[in-house]
């Protein structure tokens, strides 16, 4: 490819939406146009790299076993009822009317469509286990599209389903994909861990997901990990003991009553006001799970994980009450009582989830449902609460102690691009799928199901394989393997030497861009850094001493080298790529 003919505009500056390095690199340097919001053209570039890490993926679902087809885009309302998630799936779920007024959605994800498939098909225990994949575009009306491809509204997804007779083989193949998925992102030039995460309250009980480590603000995950142990979680699924702590409060507290505490509105004031650790106060918050208040108890001094709250509940959507919402709940039960006061006393008929941090408090602080009030001195036996729903519902916090081996645990950023999970038989069951077992038994399958966001992976690797002059591909998924840039078009002995590298790459198979532009070679240079062409091969005025230049992006490494050995560089690193 010649780089006059090459479809790219670069642009000088990041587009002004831009807030993470993959959108204001892939954005400027002409891999991606914004449609709408979150909806992106794919470039000559762009589709380049989303071919190369298809063909990965293809390569490796295909060696693991797994059979690729297609499913529709759009998809009938009928279906989603069947398995329960048209009421369930929320906004994201892109709603439609065709002319004859039949109600539609656009495919966020395809476990209803490919059910069905395998209820029509897969009537015997003979034909199974199958393990099904497609690539396709998604659509999930995100509420925040951000960050470019990272979390776009339309985007690129690899997804499998497998269907077994049994756990075991259920187990067999979600460790076959889990090893599919370390090859995958491996020869994709990624480093992944892969960790514990949440599958959600209902159906799916065992799911991972792969992440990208990253230090840039595009680590949209916390990950807990151990460096003793191989034990690491996604935030809304880790767990962890705590270090130790005061948790009774009888040095502080005689006997129980109820005191004035005016103007502690937070935890730290009241803390202070009473001159005891925040570990001996109670904290009551108040959530909205699927439009009703729940009350959170955790000792004050932790945080609440939502996901696992919402999940202790069996809810599909959670947030925070408002000071309205929080006004209105006070209200109803005759209170007053402004947040920073609130407490479980006199809440019959709210739902109260007790975090396990909760068990061994005694002689607590706690609020009463009056402003500028605490009860000091409590137990939980004397609120009356009636009924005790213990759950871990706390957010395990860096320095806890690792669950599995003792030791503290770590947390760093990452970026989720694959997950697998363990479903089951969530869908085969109230989709009524079933097969005929060995005994003429009709059972639901056990399914399972695994995504890699293929586009949200090219995003990632750039968040992953970047400096301040641009993108620096692996290798095995760059647009093209090398630029070849003549210092100067018009001088005949630097141009005719750099095509003659660039037939003979050609010829060799390698991909490679000859940068024929009549423009000024810091201009070349800042475009092939910043495109992140793996090798950039220089004619220029070492070739009085017969001699190109031979740069690695990756490690910014120059070699002075014959134009001959510079093809044989190139082609040896290409036919290396895994
Ligand atoms: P997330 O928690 O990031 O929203 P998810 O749990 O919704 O992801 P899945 O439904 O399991 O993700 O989708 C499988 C894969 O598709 C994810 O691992 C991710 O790589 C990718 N993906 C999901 N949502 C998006 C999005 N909005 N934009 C780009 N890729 C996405
Ligand atoms: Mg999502």
């Amino acid at each position: 490819m010649k780089m006059s003919k090459l479809f790219v505009q670069t642009l000088r500056e990041y587009p002004s939406d831009a807030e993470v390095v993959s959108h204001k690199m892939l954005a400027r340097a002409g891999y991606i146009r914004k449609l709408t919001s979150g909806v992106y053209n794919f470039l000559p570039l762009m589709w380049r790299v989303l071919k190369k890490i298809e063909t990965i993926v293809r390569e490796e679902m295909d060696a693991s076993g797994a059979q690729e087809l297609l499913m529709p885009f759009v998809q009938p309302k009928e279906l989603w009822e069947e398995s329960g998630r048209w009421d369930a799936y929320g906004k994201e779920l892109m709603r439609l009317k065709d002319r004859h007024d039949r109600i539609m959605c656009l495919g966020p994800t395809h476990e209803e469509v490919i059910t069905a498939i395998a209820r029509d098909g897969l009537k015997s225990y003979k034909q199974l286990p199958v393990n099904l994949y497609q690539i396709q575009s998604k659509f999930r009306d995100e509420v925040r599209p951000r960050y470019g491809l990272l979390r776009g509204r339309e985007f690129i997804m690899k997804d499998a389903y497998s269907f077994d007779t049994d756990e075991a083989g259920l187990d067999k193949e979600y460790e076959n994909m889990a090893r599919a998925y370390k090859r995958i992102f491996d020869r994709c030039g990624l480093d992944t861990k892969m960790v514990q995460s949440d599958s959600g309250a209902i159906g799916g009980s065992v799911s991972h997901e792969f992440m990208v480590i990253t230090d840039t603000d595009a680590g949209e995950n916390d990950v807990f990990y151990c460096n003793n142990c191989d034990y690491s979680a996604n935030s809304n699924h880790a767990v962890s003991k705590l270090p130790p702590a005061v948790v009774d409060g009888k040095e502080y507290f005689s006997k129980t009553e109820i005191i004035d505490t005016p103007n502690t509105h937070s935890i730290e004031e009241l803390g202070k006001f009473l001159n005891i650790p925040s570990t001996l106060i109670l904290k009551t918050l108040v959530y909205i799970v699927d439009k009703k208040p729940v009350l959170a108890l955790i000792r004050a001094d932790r945080a609440v994980e939502e996901t696992k709250l919402m999940n202790a509940v069996g809810g599909i959507e959670i947030r925070i009450a408002s000071s309205a919402e929080i006004a209105e709940l006070m209200a109803s039960k005759g209170f007053d009582a402004v947040p920073g006061f609130i407490g479980p006393k006199g809440m019959d008929g709210i739902t109260i989830i007790i975090d396990e941090t909760v068990r061994d408090m005694k002689n607590f602080v706690v609020g009463v449902n009056k402003t500028d009030k605490h009860q000091v001195g409590a137990n939980l036996s004397d609120l009356g609460i009636k009924e005790f729903n213990y759950h871990d519902i706390r957010l395990v916090e860096e320095g806890d102690i690792c669950p599995e081996c003792g030791k503290p645990l770590l947390v760093t950023k990452g970026i989720e691009v694959g997950n697998i999970f363990k479903l089951g038989t969530k869908y085969s069951k109230p989709m009524n799928a079933v097969y005929t077992d060995i005994n003429g038994e009709m059972k639901p399958y056990i399914m399972g199901c695994y995504g890699i966001g293929i586009s949200r992976t090219a995003a990632a690797a750039v968040e992953a394989h970047h400096d301040e002059f641009g993108i620096k591909w692996p290798l095995s998924i760059a647009p093209y393997h090398v630029v070849v840039v003549p210092v100067s078009t018009n001088d005949e002995s630097q141009m005719s030497t750099a095509e003659k590298i660039y037939e003979d790459l050609l010829k060799s198979g390698v991909e490679v861009v000859l940068d024929d532009r009549d423009e000024r070679a810091g201009v070349k240079f800042k475009d092939a850094d910043l495109i992140g062409f793996p090798y950039r091969i220089t004619a220029g005025k070492t070739l009085t001493e017969g001699l190109v230049e031979c740069k690695i992006r990756e490690t910014g490494e120059v070699m002075k080298l014959t134009p001959e050995k510079a093809v044989e560089f190139v082609r040896n690193a290409v036919a290396n790529i895994k």
